[in-house]
């Protein structure tokens, strides 16, 4: 046997920066089928896998950037910064998670919205940022979804909101789960207004996001392989202390579940969002008689 494969020296270390391993930026590997593919060609095909069809995590400026024409959008409340209503401190005090997530991500909280053109159609959009806090909804994802819900309606627009979310964010806790009630409202009074709401559910959409207006849509689409539930598939697990279905909470299974109206490649995402928003052409609605009457 050769020595040639055996390692004499022991101790040998070589400095990172003198490792030959490919630069990162320039190959993406599929996390799910492995295969390999040049960062342009993973972005050409908006973060998917060429092989398995495998979804990867986007940022709300991804969204914008391939939906609205021409790359061009109208942020909306771009500096809406969060407070800190309850003083919270878990293994750091609230504001200084919020200023390190700020600066690590450049974000200023976990949802962004725009207005812009989508094949010609006005559209307003929410999209959120899974990488601020797991996506959490505070009172400022829960005022920015409101505020342009509200924008819709006052401009005559269609609203898509792009859920991807860990659920309610626990640092302000009451004030977490009252941004339900108020965005459910608010869809309420676009639906009022003759407009259509349609919600995208894209990995992950849990907790009470899923429970408020991620799934009140008038269409409730996602994407492919989307985690889609409320609790976790372990806490479920250990309150029923049975095992859990194949492919439990996936996008697939939910559809299959009624729950959901279409699965979409997010390739295929604009296309089809035109089909839906030309379809739902928003309708004036008719002022009833006796209220043109009174004197
Ligand atoms: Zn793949």
């Amino acid at each position: 046997m050769s020595s040639w494969f055996k390692r004499k020296e022991k101790g040998i270390v070589t400095p990172t920066e003198q490792k030959k391993e490919t630069p990162d930026g320039l190959w993406y590997k599929c996390p799910e089928c492995k295969t390999v593919a040049t960062m342009a060609e993973h972005k050409r095909l908006l973060a998917t896998c060429g092989n398995c069809g495998h979804h990867d995590r986007i940022d709300a400026a991804d969204y914008f950037d391939f939906l609205f024409d021409n790359h061009q959008y109208q942020e909306l409340d771009a500096d809406m910064h969060s407070a800190d209503p309850l003083g919270f401190v878990d293994t750091k005090a609230y504001p200084q998670r919020v200023a390190a997530t700020e600066k690590s991500t450049g974000l200023k909280d976990a949802v962004r919205s725009a207005h812009g053109q989508l094949n010609g159609l006005g559209l307003v959009v929410a999209a959120m940022d899974f990488k601020f806090i797991g996506g959490s909804m505070g009172s400022v994802v829960g005022e920015k979804i409101a505020r342009a819900i509200d924008y819709a309606r006052q401009n005559r627009l269609p609203f898509l909101m792009i859920s991807r979310s860990g659920g309610a964010r626990m640092m302000e806790a009451g004030f977490s789960l009252m941004q339900m009630a108020k965005t459910s409202a608010k869809l309420a009074l676009l639906s009022e207004a003759g407009l259509p709401y349609i919600s995208l559910l894209t990995d992950p959409t849990t907790g009470g996001v899923t429970a408020s207006f991620a799934m009140l849509g008038d269409f409730n689409i996602a994407e492919p392989g989307a985690l889609i539930g409320f609790a976790g598939p372990r806490v479920i697990k250990e309150t029923i202390g049975k095992d859990l279905p194949k492919g439990f909470q996936s996008a697939e299974f939910v559809l299959e579940h009624g729950f959901l109206d279409f699965i979409v490649d997010r390739k295929e995402l604009k296309q089809k969002l035109t089909e839906l928003l030309t379809m739902l052409k928003p309708v004036e609605v008719a002022v009833p008689e006796a209220a043109t009457s009174v004197r």
